[in-house]
């Protein structure tokens, strides 16, 4: 067993991590640590991804922060016993559930958002009283040392620890006997993950990938939504699990939001999008030349420039995208929007519904009969009617993929409960005793008959 995983483990058993007053403090520790190593982690965005100071800060730090405020607020609350009904079977007793933490947590991060991707997970891990191993992505190592630094200045590495590698690290990690396993990442990898876990039967969640659809029907406000695509899209230059992966617009309106989001493209990242500073990079050569080879696919109708260089693609339209093209295989993960046409809604729907279930979907329209008739006839992990990517940022909402964009779900309330077992406990009365459940009681056939019919 790895030195670490022993030494969480056994300070984890000597119960250092359950009171209400030690989750609490690690919370706000750990956001005292956002703020000390605030400009670190914006350089090490800004080195590994050219992210630009507005971007990072939103999307890693400030999220990571409401979240910590919100986990601070309602813990108290989350740790209560959960008082349940008491069935007249079990009259004179007391039944509830006790909030348990699993024990030592491995939390497996990816390079797109990396500090927020490897820090909201061990949020809930804390303040669900757990000890937490963080592996985070080898693809932002700047990043990754960033994290490193700081976690070990705030944290002794028998509560939280980050432990560096690549595949084989993480495969390393993945043998050793932990008590819950939480990853984010690609879709491949997870089958990966969740093989190993089954070995020894630790819980899993899978935050995976996959292609979101973002359907335009000819109802919805053009310029509204070609405005939010065009944001949910561009944001992170597309390396972003919920971003659209592809539009799905109805043929009467294509030609109105290709205008549309072709001006929101020049006002948001300029003319020139490859040499505006703000831009973000793709992550690296790799992903690069991956992202590239799809603008082979269909027609550039807006972008299609590239900067090797700087590891730079310009925000693309392709037009004239079939689903056979590559660029409809594989989830994109970078700067590139391929548009399809439909005629009707329920070829849109059947369409959909014949590929695996979304991490996202965004639908655009007026019509609350359509909005509703999306919603019920179309499985995915979660997603806006009219907007791209918001729901991601309320605390309220769990947030998760279903089918192969994953399983089980974080943020707000649901992270907590997603690193606590829900221990059901009957705390039966020694006053008096009924007999019905015993063999040779007269009455036990006739309660039973009685109770369930
Ligand atoms: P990845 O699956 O390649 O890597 C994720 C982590 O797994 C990394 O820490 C990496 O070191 C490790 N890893 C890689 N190969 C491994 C292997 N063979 N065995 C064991 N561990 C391995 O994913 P990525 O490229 O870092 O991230 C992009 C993917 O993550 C996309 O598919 C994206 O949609 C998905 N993603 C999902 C979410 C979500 O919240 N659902 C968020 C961000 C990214």
């Amino acid at each position: 067993m790895y030195t670490t995983v022993k030494q969480q483990k056994s300070w984890f058993q000597e119960g250092h991590t359950k009171s209400y007053a030690f989750r609490k403090e690690q919370l706000l520790k750990m956001k005292k640590m956002l703020t000390t190593f605030e400009k670190p982690i914006l350089n090490a965005l800004k080195f590994d991804m050219n992210k630009s100071e507005y971007e990072a800060y939103a999307s890693e730090i400030a999220f990571l922060k409401s979240e910590i405020d919100h986990h601070v607020k309602q813990l108290k609350t989350w740790m209560q016993p959960t008082k349940v009904k008491t069935p007249l079977t079990h009259t004179g007793s007391k039944n509830f559930i006790r909030k348990e933490p699993y024990g030592t947590v491995l939390v497996i991060a990816p390079w797109n958002y990396p500090v927020q991707l490897a820090l909201a997970p061990v949020i809930g891990a804390i303040a669900a009283g757990n000890t937490v191993i963080i592996k985070p992505s080898e693809l932002t190592p700047t990043v990754s040392w960033v994290l490193k630094k700081m976690i070990e200045q705030y944290f002794p590495p028998h509560y939280i620890a980050v432990i560096e590698g690549d595949k084989e690290v993480t495969q390393g990690l993945l043998e050793q006997p932990l008590d819950y396993i939480f990853f984010t990442g690609s879709v491949p990898v997870g089958k990966i993950v969740m093989e190993k876990a089954s070995k020894q039967l630790i819980p899993v969640t899978l935050e995976l990938g996959g292609k979101s659809p973002t359907i335009v029907h000819k109802d919805a406000n053009i310029d509204l939504a070609a405005k939010r695509i065009v944001w949910g899209k561009f944001t992170n230059a597309g390396q972003t699990c919920i971003a659209p992966d592809y539009l799905y617009v109805h043929h009467e309106v294509k030609a109105d939001l290709i205008r549309a989001m072709k001006k929101y493209i020049h006002q948001f990242y300029g003319e020139d999008p490859l040499n505006n500073e703000e831009y973000t990079k793709i992550v690296n050569q790799t992903h690069f030349e991956r992202v590239s080879s799809y603008l082979d696919s269909g027609t550039v109708v807006v972008g299609g420039s590239l900067d090797e260089s700087k590891h730079k693609i310009a925000p693309t339209i392709l037009d004239q995208v079939s689903w056979e093209d590559q660029v409809m295989k594989d989830e994109i993960f970078g700067p590139v929007l391929p548009v399809l046409t439909y005629h009707d809604l329920d070829e849109a729907i059947e369409k959909i519904n014949s590929r695996p279930k979304p991490l996202a979907l965004y639908y655009f329209g007026e019509n609350e009969v359509e909005q509703q008739r999306i919603l019920n006839s179309i499985s995915f992990g979660g997603g806006c009617i009219n907007d791209t990517l918001y729901h991601i940022i309320n605390p309220h909402l769990p947030f998760g993929g279903v089918g192969e964009s994953g399983m089980g779900s974080y943020h707000g309330r649901r992270s907590f409960d997603t690193f606590t077992h829900e221990k059901s406990i009957t705390k039966q009365t020694t006053r008096f005793d009924q007999n019905f459940r015993y063999p040779g009681s007269q009455l036990g056939l006739a309660v039973l008959k009685k109770f369930f019919g």
